[in-house]
């Protein structure tokens, strides 16, 4: 009775419009492409879109990964809620793998176990969101770290990652776009979407830079080890004593198991700047009022970061590494795309879309859409990570999967080729 009388505009509830954008995540942007993907086409789909090789099976993950989980919940002994910030035995564990790598040792108050590295973004862009507070961010980027600080209202402030440099980070640019509000500077090494590796020395001038503006380096390193071209990997807490660095990781590139949902925010700060100015404790207090990863999985931790030396890993750089050259020779002999830098680390790589040799293409996401139409290839557009008329493409597929990919963006390149300006064309005698 009550409810018959009750019309459409009386319910007084509606989502929320920042959350329906559909531009607010990868996964947004690669489901409205799909969409384009013509059902007729018996080929199967070319997913250069998104970076998740645990689902091929030149990519599986390590039995010696897996058995330690097994034994975990096989033990029974990890079916009870996990401490807020992670179990001891896991933070200690941790403490003791990341600090290999540093002048210095970390300890497990230093830890926080969190669900995969998109939570611990989530996390410091919560801990971070003042009113009138400012972000720095790379651009192009990891889209996530824009989606949380908008729906955050953290303010966001770009600096650019040069092509003609290798992708290294524009310092100039990032004095002038700090001002007192600024907070901190996030850097993304090996880098998403770049697929590029910093060099000690490029690290540390970003650390003077960070200290000279008074704030700090946010250093994403889910892509850690992960350098397989000539630069070896520098983890940014390095460089923790000139400015203060939180570093960000988790299990799920160099293990292969995103599905396992095991990340961590580290401190990397030895003079402890990061603790007086209240950052550690805003930290803790907010992963209080979040859910943590699984117990069973923090459980299998200790003996998973045990085995350094796994062929496993070996093995994954060496396929990223020939995956990477072929995908970057191959897309150079294409007019239409230019890969200015053969990737040295991750799994991604940017690639300049040469629109002038295309006829009938106006963007980058006109040629996504066409793409995926026409070659059931899935490519995310520039856009969606920051960089109009470029391309980003995941070369973390089967080997396969890129030949066949780079054939039909040839064909498709033919195609639509732009028939040949005479003006441009080489004169005849
Ligand atoms: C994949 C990725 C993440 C998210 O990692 P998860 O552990 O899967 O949550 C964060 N940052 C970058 C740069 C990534 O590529």
């Amino acid at each position: 009775m009550i409810r018959s009388e009750l019309t459409e505009e009386q319910w007084k509830f509606k989502g929320n419009e920042e959350l329906n954008k559909s531009s607010i995540s990868v996964r947004g942007t690669l489901s409205l492409l799909s969409k384009h993907l013509n059902a007729d086409d018996p080929r199967p789909v070319v997913p250069f879109g998104l970076a998740d090789p645990s689902v091929y099976s030149s990519f599986r993950t390590s039995p010696s990964f897996v058995q330690p989980l097994v034994d975990a919940v096989n033990s029974g002994s990890f079916n009870s809620y996990p401490s807020s910030h992670g179990i001891l035995p896991a933070r200690t564990a941790l403490a003791k793998y990341i600090s290999k790598n540093l002048a210095y040792q970390l300890s497990p108050e230093q830890v926080f176990l969190t669900i995969g590295c998109s939570q611990a973004i989530e996390a410091i862009i919560s801990v971070l969101s003042r009113p009138a507070a400012n972000i720095l961010l790379p651009r192009p980027s990891f889209p996530l770290y824009k989606s949380r600080a908008d729906f955050q209202r953290l303010e966001v402030r770009h600096f650019d990652l040069i092509p003609e440099k290798g992708w290294e980070v524009d310092l100039e640019a990032i004095q002038a776009l700090a001002d007192h509000n600024t907070v901190a500077i996030v850097v993304i090494n090996p880098n998403n979407p770049c697929g590029s590796v910093y060099t000690y020395h490029h690290l540390k001038q970003i650390a003077e830079t960070a200290r000279k503006l008074g704030v700090f380096v946010i250093s994403d390193e889910v892509y850690a080890h992960m350098a397989f071209g000539e630069k070896p990997f520098v983890p940014m807490g390095e460089f923790g004593s000139i400015a203060p660095v939180l570093t960000l990781g988790s299990l799920s590139k160099r293990w292969s198991v995103p599905g396992w949902r095991l990340g961590w925010i580290v401190i990397t700060d030895p003079h402890r700047t990061l603790e007086k100015h209240g950052i550690v404790e805003s930290i803790r207090n907010y992963l209080n009022i979040t859910p943590s990863p699984p117990t069973f999985i923090q459980a299998a931790l200790p003996q998973i970061l045990a085995q350094p030396s796994d062929e496993f890993f070996s093995d994954l750089l060496g396929l990223l590494r020939e995956n990477a050259n072929i995908l970057y020779e191959k897309i150079n002999e294409i007019p239409c795309f230019t890969c200015p830098n053969r990737p040295e680390g991750s799994m991604l790589a940017m690639v300049k879309l040469n629109l002038e040799q295309l006829e009938g293409v106006s963007d980058d996401l006109d040629f996504c859409n066409k793409v995926a139409k026409e070659e059931s290839v899935l490519i995310i557009p520039g856009s969606a990570v920051g960089m109009k008329n470029w391309l980003r493409l995941s070369f973390g597929i089967e080997r396969c999967s890129i030949e066949d990919g780079a054939a039909r963006l040839k064909a498709f390149y033919e195609r639509h080729a732009r028939p040949n300006n005479p003006a441009a064309s080489p004169l005849v005698e």
